[in-house]
């Protein structure tokens, strides 16, 4: 089988493994669309991200949805031919965190495409992988298997609401709108949210999120005196969904928060400074956000019962032959929210 495999900075190729075979409890998978992902483009570009590089040659991908071709022993919930989303999630469930019902935390996590421990996590950019059944939802007919492997990406957004609390009736306001900002826009849709406004730094990008559902939207680099205009009367939004990783964002954020509302951070952009006094003096609630692990299956029940629809995020889908073209393409803001790869 065919797997695409990154070595080093912009050094992708697609090789040959062996495949493996399902055993107890386990099933087999053709794997028939995958989502490149913002981490799948730090290891392509740079070879990986703050202190985590590549060091041996490390399959990609994560988001992943396919057809069962296999089933191992003991397997009664799945038969060969179903459709399945993959959630990418494989705690030890035996850690202290696995046992609080904090499977994200878990610490013996093998998440796939990960080059955090040694030897790295090979991923799921493949055409054949072998799962535990229990990482498997079943995609309903009629949904199509580029929309199942959204599941993954939505189930962070999901997570990241979950970290919010109650939306309904708030106010939000989501900036950086890029697949994660956009996801997080319609899982805060579905949630109840009374209002969102989303910011960006490019029109072509907030149209789209204008598309899926914002109320408003703000370039906050051509008119960024439209996003001062909410911080009236000490600020405006119950929850800011923070997806860009930028300080002026974070810092923007938090002059148009209302007091006591709830920063959920997403965007991962290093070491930023924050004003500690507006944090102060208006009881500003600083969340992270990180991974998922129930939110999977609410993720593919949201998208099996067409609860939300994620088609229109979907750029374009490119097979193996086209691998470069489609990380170059997801690489560019300009041209692309989520660029799939078929297998
Ligand atoms: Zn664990």
């Amino acid at each position: 089988m065919k797997a695409v495999v990154i070595h080093a900075a912009r050094d992708l190729r697609v090789e040959e493994r062996e495949p493996e075979t399902p055993g107890p409890g386990q099933v087999e998978v053709a794997i028939e669309a995958g989502g490149i992902c913002g981490s799948d483009l730090h290891y392509y570009n740079h070879g990986g991200f703050g202190t985590v590089r590549i060091r041996e040659p490390m399959i990609l991908g994560h988001e992943i949805a396919g057809t069962i071709k296999a089933v191992g022993a003991g397997v009664s919930k799945f038969t060969v031919g179903n459709r399945v989303a993959i959630s990418p999630s494989r705690p030890c469930n035996a850690c202290d965190y696995c046992l609080q019902g904090q499977q994200n935390h878990c610490l013996n996590m093998r998440f796939y495409g990960s080059a955090m421990p040694m030897p790295h996590i090979q991923g799921a950019f493949r055409q054949r992988l072998v799962v535990e059944n229990w990482q498997c939802h079943e995609v309903k007919s009629g949904i199509s298997i580029n929309e199942a492997a959204f599941a993954e990406p939505f189930a962070v957004t999901l997570h990241a609401v979950a970290r919010a609390g109650s939306l309904l009736g708030k106010r939000i306001l989501v900036t950086g709108c890029g697949p994660i900002g956009a996801l997080t826009i319609i899982a805060a849709r579905v949630h109840g949210a009374r209002e969102i406004v989303a910011t960006d730094v490019m029109d072509a990008v907030l149209k789209k999120a204008e598309a899926i559902g914002a109320d408003r939207t703000i370039n906050v680099a051509s008119e960024p005196e439209r996003l001062a205009g909410y911080a009236a009367n000490k600020g405006t939004f119950d929850v800011h969904f923070e997806a860009s990783g930028n300080e002026r964002a974070i810092r923007s954020g938090l002059d148009v928060l209302k007091p006591r509302g709830v920063l959920v951070q997403l965007g991962l952009g290093g070491d930023v400074s924050i004003p500690q006094n507006t944090v102060v003096a208006k009881e500003i609630e600083v969340r992270g956000t990180f991974r998922f692990h129930e939110e999977f299956g609410l993720a593919v029940d949201l998208i099996n019962r067409r609860a939300v629809d994620l088609k229109p995020l979907l750029t374009g889908c490119y097979g193996l032959d086209e691998v470069q073209t489609a990380f170059e393409l997801a690489g560019d803001r300009s041209r692309s929210m989520k660029v799939q790869l078929s297998f």
